[in-house]
Formats: C-alpha cells, structure tokens, sequence
C-alpha cells in the first residue's frame, strides 16, 4: 500500500518522500487512517517498527488546523526518557517542515527557562518526560484543558520506571473528550487497566516484535571467560570491519572502565549511561552520529528507542540480564532495511541468560569459535565479589536481584538534576519514591501498601553490590569490583 493511499496531506506526503519512505510500515498502514479519523488507539509494538511516524504524521495534519494559544499545549506526547522524548521532536521537525507547528520539549536535566518561554508563546505539541511536566503543571506554567491530543508512548516502559501515577494524574487533567492513543510492546495488566480507563473504545492495533523480524541481524555468541573480555572484544573491533558499534554493558562502573580502556588502546570511543547529564549524553550522541567517534560504550539507558542510522555492530560486552533487553539492544543495528552483527560475550555465568534469550527468540544463537565453550568459560570470581547475575547461585530471589540494578540506569546520580530538573526534595513525593524503588514489571511483587513502601527500598548492602554510584559512589571503584582486567 502506498502512503498516498492513507489519507495523509500532500504537504505530508511530500516530507515523507523526502524522508526516503517509499511504503508505509504495517503499524502505519495500520494506525494512521484511524488517528485521522480521531479514533483512540493502543498500538502494540517496539521501537523499530515505525511507530513514531504512526502517530506523529497523523497529528500534523489534525492540528494543521487551529492555533495555539499561550501555557496552553493542544496535544501532549509523553515519553518515558529524554532520548526518546528528544527522537519524537526530531522526527516532527522531519515530517512537519511544510507546516507552521510549533512544538516544546519538556525534559529534566535541562534548564526550565527555555521550556517556560516556549510554552508562554503557545505550543502545538508538547513532548514531554513526566516528572518535568508535573513540575511545571504544578508551578502553574501549562494548563492542559486545551489539550485534545495524547499520546502515551512506551507505556510498558512507563511501568517499569513507576511512572503510571503520574500519567494517571496527567490524564485527569486533559478534557474528556480528547483523543488517546497509547502505545507499548507489552500488555501488562496495570497497561490494561490504565487503558481501559482513560481510552475510548480504542482500535487496537499489534504487529510483530523486531525479535521476529530481525533476520538482517547476524548473531553471534562468544565464550569468553571474565577476564579475557577486554581482550576479545578489541580483536573482534579489528578483525570485523567495525564502522560503528555499540558496546553494551550491564553496569554503569563496568561503562566507565570500558570506556577508559578501550581508549588507551587508541580506540576512538565515548560512553553513555545514566550517571552523565543531559547535556554531556546528546553531545556524547551527537559524536556518535557525526562520526568523531564510532564505538559508544552504553548501559542499558542507550537500548529502548535510540534510532542511529548505521551502527554496523552491537557488542554485549555482558550478556543481559533479561531477554527483552537482548532484543532492544541488537536491534541498534540493522535499522531499516540495513545488516547488522550483534556479537554477544558469554561466560559459564551467563548459560540461563542464554537459554532464556534462545527461548524468546525461538532460535539457537550460533557460538563462535573461541577455543572454549561456556562451560568452560570462566567468570572471573564473580562469585566472590560481584553480585550473582542469575540471582540463582547466591541464593537470592530474581526479585531482589534486577530491578533495582534496570531502574537504577535511568535514575539521575545524586547532584545531577533529576527528571524534575530544578525541583528540591523530589524524594519527598510518593510517586517518585515509587518509581526510584519499585522492581521492574516482570518480578514485582504484590502491591504494597502505601505505609510499607519504605521497605522495599533494597538494602543498603543489595545496593552497594550494584553500580552504586547513584547511591553515593561516584567515587572510584571499589578494589571488590575490579576483577584484575589487563588495562
Ligand atoms: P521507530 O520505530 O519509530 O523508532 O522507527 C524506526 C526507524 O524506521 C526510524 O529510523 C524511522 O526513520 C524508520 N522508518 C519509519 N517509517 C518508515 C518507513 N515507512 N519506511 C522506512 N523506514 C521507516
């Protein structure tokens, strides 16, 4: 089906063309003749798909008609980091070029001045982090009764940060009568019910997992013990005809280290993980992007959403935890149509990681040769000193063990501006309590009652064992976490 065939403007059609797009993606053949006729939408998909453009080309052309008038935004997109919040306003720079759409981004981390002004001039569309917005909501700077338009954009991920009372909280304000469309790649049931609340007879839409999709993605397993990663890892960046690649890692301090080294080996690389504030990530990115540097070290922060054209390769310098992240972070590379080569290192540590991983994606993932096989691969005492990745060997519950280490990468490292930037004892607010603290999705226990929320902050000994830096150590590592790599 031709884009020409969905209903869009010429205008549109236009800027489409000239973003190289020659068909729709089937969420976009799917949800754009829809949004256009104001229907509400959950669309089940991931980054990947094309499920930016699926929202935000219909938008243009719905609010290509009307005005904006002063704090008070017309539509509102929420996302759940700064990068994604940061994408979805390069994408409507891209697409809405033959329009006058004025759009905002409200993101923490950055001033409040600027975003302030914005608004006081009067915004099509707001794209926005919600601690930010609430912020400002509540300091009186946007009234959201003139807002007809939501999106609600990686609601899963939403969960995952604790940030659904928040967006419950936001809904209430926008007019009923407005229009909802959220998207996610999961339905977890608090998504369920956060959409059977505030949708109106939503059309639902779902197309496939990039897992499923991926076939232009080469991927490759390394048995590798511990101590031999650093090594390997520099071998395969020459011996692979390496024009870009992301390097992902499992711990912000492991980031850090990497970074360090692979620079002293002449390496042209940067990092980016949840400890570096907003300015020094987007210029981190922006050398990625522009070619100064070709590898970016990242912990997980960098795997939901990132669209950099052309990374030839992605290295999971530490098998991930969870499946679900696997898929994210190979799918940096093979973006639209490209190939890519995902390359994931695994010790003896890792087998259940990999099994699980083989189970989602429904297929065996080839081993490369390395004259060892995972068994035999050693992990370089990580029962000694570093936390048990599978939870299993240390005996303590997955529960105790992930969701703090997943959530603690997004959390802004004490001193730097949190999402709600300038706010002072943000940790005084339940519902940021809540999002800094609660397990991830997958392993979260029974609700809790609001009075005991207290303890399940994890302890203070689960939490050194982790990163920790967002805890306080921003210091140098521990001598227990440096397993003796050669630089
Ligand atoms: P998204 O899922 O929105 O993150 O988009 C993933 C990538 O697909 C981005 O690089 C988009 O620019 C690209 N893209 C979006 N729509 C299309 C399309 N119809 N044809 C080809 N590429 C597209």
């Amino acid at each position: 089906m031709p884009f020409a065939d969905l209903g869009l403007s010429d205008e549109l059609l236009r800027a489409v063309e000239e973003a190289g797009y020659s068909e729709p993606t089937p969420i976009q053949a799917q949800a754009i003749p829809s949004v256009l006729m104001m229907r509400d939408i959950i669309g089940i998909a991931q980054t990947g798909t094309g499920k930016t453009a699926s929202f935000v080309l219909p938008m243009i052309d719905i609010l290509s008609q009307g005005r904006a008038r002063a704090r008070m935004p017309r539509s509102l997109i929420l996302e759940p980091t700064r990068e994604l919040a940061d994408q979805v306003a390069q994408n409507f720079e891209k697409y809405a070029k033959y329009t006058k759409l004025s759009t905002a981004l409200l993101i923490g981390g950055v001033s409040m001045g600027d975003q302030v002004k914005a608004l006081e001039k009067g915004v099509d569309v707001l794209i926005a982090t919600p601690g930010r917005l609430m912020d400002l909501f509540e300091r009186g700077n946007i009234l959201l009764t003139g807002c007809s338009l939501l999106v609600i954009d990686e609601a899963d991920r939403m969960l995952d940060m604790g940030f659904i009372p928040d967006i419950e909280n936001i809904c209430t304000k926008l007019p009923a009568n407005r229009q909802t469309l959220l998207f996610s790649a999961t339905m977890p049931p608090p998504i369920k019910k956060l959409s059977d609340r505030f949708l109106s007879n939503p059309k639902s839409i779902e197309v496939a997992r990039p897992a499923t999709a991926s076939a232009n993605i080469a991927q490759m397993l390394v048995p590798v013990g511990e101590r031999d990663k650093r090594e390997m890892l520099r071998q395969l960046l020459k011996s692979e005809g390496v024009d870009s690649a992301i390097i992902f890692c499992n711990r912000k301090t492991m980031v850090r280290e990497l970074n360090k080294s692979l620079k002293r080996h002449g390496f042209k690389s940067g990092e980016i993980h949840g400890d570096i504030d907003q300015s020094a990530r987007i210029a981190e990115l922006e050398k990625f992007k522009s070619g100064e540097i070709n590898l970016l070290v990242a912990s997980d922060v960098a795997a939901r959403g990132l669209d950099i054209k052309g990374v030839s390769h992605v290295f999971n310098f530490d098998a991930p935890w969870h499946p679900d992240d696997y898929v994210h972070r190979i799918g940096r590379t093979g973006r639209a149509g490209a190939t890519g080569k995902a390359f994931t290192f695994v010790t003896k540590q890792d087998a259940e990681a990999i099994d699980n991983i083989e189970k989602l994606i429904g297929n065996k993932i080839e081993r490369l040769d390395t004259g060892v096989t995972i068994e035999e691969s050693d992990d370089g005492g990580a029962a000694r000193g570093r936390p048990a990745r599978g939870g299993a060997k240390r005996g303590r519950g997955k529960s105790e063990e992930r969701p703090a280490q997943r959530e603690r990468d997004d959390r802004p490292a004490r001193g730097e501006k949190s999402e709600a930037g300038e706010r002072p004892a943000r940790e005084a607010r339940p519902a940021r309590e809540a999002r800094d603290e609660r397990p991830a999705r997958a392993e979260r226990p029974a609700r809790p009652d609001r009075g005991d929320r207290g303890r399940d902050r994890p302890r203070r000994d689960d939490r050194q064992q982790d990163d920790g830096p967002d805890d306080g150590w921003n210091g140098p590592t521990p001598a227990f976490l440096n397993f003796g790599f050669d630089s």
